[in-house]
């Protein structure tokens, strides 16, 4: 396996798999590796000839008082997990090698990013757009493997891939969870004891939700009591909302076919995690 902290480096061996006809797989990441990620490094594996991981936790993409600082990091635990899933090369560039003086070209996807996470984190999907669009130039993948669980941040990448005409195809993966139904997320370390015992309630009022929007409940009166089970046990919501997957604009009403995610973030402490379910109406609950 080859790590590269260079974007030279990363040119030059993608450009020579490709010449020997191989396909690349590309799993962007911000490292702290769980399972989450590994299963999109397996999927990259399984149907491609060259991996390629980046890890980079992207400054652009937080907000001045969130936790770009104290976002946990491992880059020798992260390599080790990446040479044992096979992948072939990791990109793991400094800020630096990113973000020369000055930089001045941002990405944005527009209507996107109004609700859920893009409403509560102001400019964090363009600093997301724009360190994809970056990383994109930069490995020319084939295909992109993207996690279900930042279901927005997905959504866009394949809006700004359709817009932009990156010649990419974007792979959306399933939610990796614990064995008690919390969805594997880096940001899980910051929990205590406690608040870890009780994070559960997200994904289980998740699937309570669903289950009472397919019995057809009213959405405005589900919605409020997922909120009110959430904080019942000690999390401090952020959001919940319903949210066509097209538009990831709220409903208050399903239409028969339609997609559908159920969304939300929830503070436990300081840990501010997200979850969601998707779904389409009419389906079995
Ligand atoms: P991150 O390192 O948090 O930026 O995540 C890198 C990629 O892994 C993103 O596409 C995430 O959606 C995906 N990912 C993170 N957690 C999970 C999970 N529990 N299940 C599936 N994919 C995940």
């Amino acid at each position: 396996m080859k790590v590269a902290k260079k974007i030279t480096t990363v040119r030059k061996a993608v450009d020579s798999a490709k010449r020997r006809g191989q396909r690349v797989g590309f799993v962007p990441t911000m490292g702290y590796l769980h399972e989450g990620h590994l299963s999109l490094i397996r999927q990259a594996r399984k149907y491609n000839d060259f991996v390629v991981v980046s890890i980079f936790v992207n400054p652009i993409q937080f907000g001045p008082r969130e936790d770009y600082r104290r976002y946990p990091r491992d880059l020798r635990r992260d390599l080790k997990l990446c040479k044992e899933a096979g992948v072939d090369l990791v990109f793991a560039p400094s800020v630096e090698e990113m973000y020369p003086q000055p930089f001045l070209t941002y990405v944005e996807v527009k209507e996107l990013d109004k609700h859920l996470c893009g409403a509560s984190r102001p400019g964090h999907f363009r600093g997301v757009c724009t360190v994809v669009a970056k990383l994109f130039n930069i490995v020319m993948p084939d295909v992109a493997y993207f996690g279900q669980k930042d279901v927005q941040q997905a959504r866009i990448i394949e809006q700004m891939v359709a817009d932009l005409n990156f010649p990419i195809r974007i792979r959306i993966m399933p939610i990796v969870r614990e064995p008690d139904g919390l969805a594997m997320s880096s940001r899980n370390v910051y929990l205590s004891e406690e608040e870890r015992r009780k994070a559960p309630i997200i994904y289980q009022s998740l699937l309570k939700g669903k289950r009472e929007l397919l019995a057809g409940r009213q959405v405005g009166r589900v919605l409020k009591e997922l909120a009110r089970d959430v904080e019942m046990a000690g999390g401090k919501v952020d959001y919940v909302e319903l949210v066509r997957w097209e538009d990831m604009a709220p409903v208050r009403k399903l239409a028969p076919g339609e997609r559908y995610v159920l969304a939300m973030a929830v503070w436990f402490g300081r840990a501010r995690l997200i979850d969601n379910v998707v779904f389409r109406a009419g389906e079995r609950g």
